[in-house]
């Protein structure tokens, strides 16, 4: 059975960045991988739109997380923390973690936070980061980074960003929209295995972690990774194969052209909104992500039986709903190498699917949306 992975990471894997990957090993303390690091340098620097050093760290995105709390917060510190989904509660714990008292601004799942209400709290309160994400992976929400972006300059707070599934999806633009730290990863929309993160840092946070930040770290120190990229070096031992991996993915991004990339996302997640509302299902997120479309189960069906099925006999996997939302949505990942005929074949499998759960739809309905939707 031929299958495809329509999930919000991993994502599917170019052929060129899979044969990248297959080559024998180099030693990383050579001039050839050091080209290599100076290009994966300057292209991530081109996703995240920005001037600031991107370090990478062997590690899923949540240890890209972890490097953004432990080197830009001090115990004396209070961060905000947004939290509108599973991934904006992963920031909260691992403030936790470090014991760094926090605000919390909760938002019910499926909604996007409103600015006004960041500012509130910023009025009210001595708050040094704010916390928040770009497309919130659980609920398929995307946040207006932008107007938080404006709202925490004027406080002069902090603003640090999970960009892990929204790079690439997503419009982002870590400089223009005042944006100190952004932490990203390579299984979405970077099209890579799962196993690095990404963290762009600024000026202001990047002396906050040398001169100030009082929290343990070894591995994730920016202060090391800092001093080691000033020499297109790293601190470790680098993931060798991935990294040059990345080389070819980006290059595939900056020959398409960023924008052009968002572009295609977007249209690919138009043309799967379209389609879920010809097929007669409601769409969850108030505030969509170009990254993913989530989507209501409808009354009767099981979120775990149309999963199960659409994977097992149609070959597509998509994913379920995380957390409280498990059994009450699921959702389809347009992320990454993904292209209309991916989409396609996703909807009419959904159309079976559903069809085979005994949920009245017409064959053809959803497919024939993405398909003007494309052509639109
Ligand atoms: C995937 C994802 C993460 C990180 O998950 P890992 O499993 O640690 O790579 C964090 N935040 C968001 C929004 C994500 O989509």
């Amino acid at each position: 059975m031929k299958k495809i992975l329509m999930t919000p990471g991993p994502t599917m894997i170019p052929e060129d960045v899979l044969l990248e990957m297959a080559e024998p090993i180099i030693h990383h303390r050579t001039k050839e991988f050091q080209e290599v690091l100076k290009d994966v340098e300057e292209g991530l620097k081109y996703v995240f739109q920005t001037k600031n050093p991107v370090f990478i760290f062997a590690s899923s995105g949540t240890g890209g997380m972890e490097a953004c709390v432990c080197n830009v917060l001090s115990s004396t510190d209070r961060a905000l923390v947004i939290v509108a989904g599973k991934f904006g509660e992963r920031w909260l714990e691992l403030c936790k973690a470090y014991k760094v008292p926090c605000e919390v601004l909760d938002i019910p799942e499926g909604d996007a936070p409103d600015p006004e209400d960041i500012r509130k709290i910023l009025q009210k309160e001595k708050i040094n980061a704010v916390f928040s994400t770009l497309c919130e992976t659980s609920s398929g929400v995307v946040s207006d980074i932008e107007a938080i972006g404006k709202i925490c300059k004027e406080y002069e707070t902090m603003l640090i960003i999970d960009a892990i599934s929204g790079l690439c999806a997503d419009p982002f633009f870590m400089d223009d929209w005042n944006v100190d730290v952004c932490v990203s990863g390579s299984q979405k929309g970077l099209m890579m295995p799962p196993g690095l993160s990404f963290v762009a840092v600024s000026k202001k946070a990047l002396d906050e972690s040398e001169k100030k930040s009082d929290l343990p770290k070894y591995y994730f120190s920016f202060k090391k990774a800092n001093k080691a990229l000033e020499k297109t070096d790293t601190p470790f031992t680098p993931a060798i194969s991935l990294i040059k991996g990345l080389s070819v993915a980006l290059e595939r991004i900056k020959k398409e052209g960023l924008p052009n990339v968002i572009e295609r996302h977007n249209k690919l997640a138009q043309a799967t909104r379209a389609s879920i509302s010809a097929l007669g299902l409601s769409l969850f997120a108030k505030r969509p992500s170009n990254a993913l479309t989530s989507v209501r189960i409808p009354e009767g069906i099981e979120v775990s039986k149309l999963y199960n099925r659409m994977r097992d006999i149609y070959g597509v996997n998509i994913a379920k709903g995380q957390g409280e939302l498990e059994d009450k949505i699921f959702r389809i990942a347009h992320l990454g190498y993904v292209e209309i005929f991916d989409i396609i074949t996703t909807i009419s499998a959904l159309e079976m699917t559903l069809s085979d759960l005994g949920f009245s739809i017409n064959f053809g309905d959803g497919v024939s949306e993405v398909e003007k939707a494309f052509k639109r």
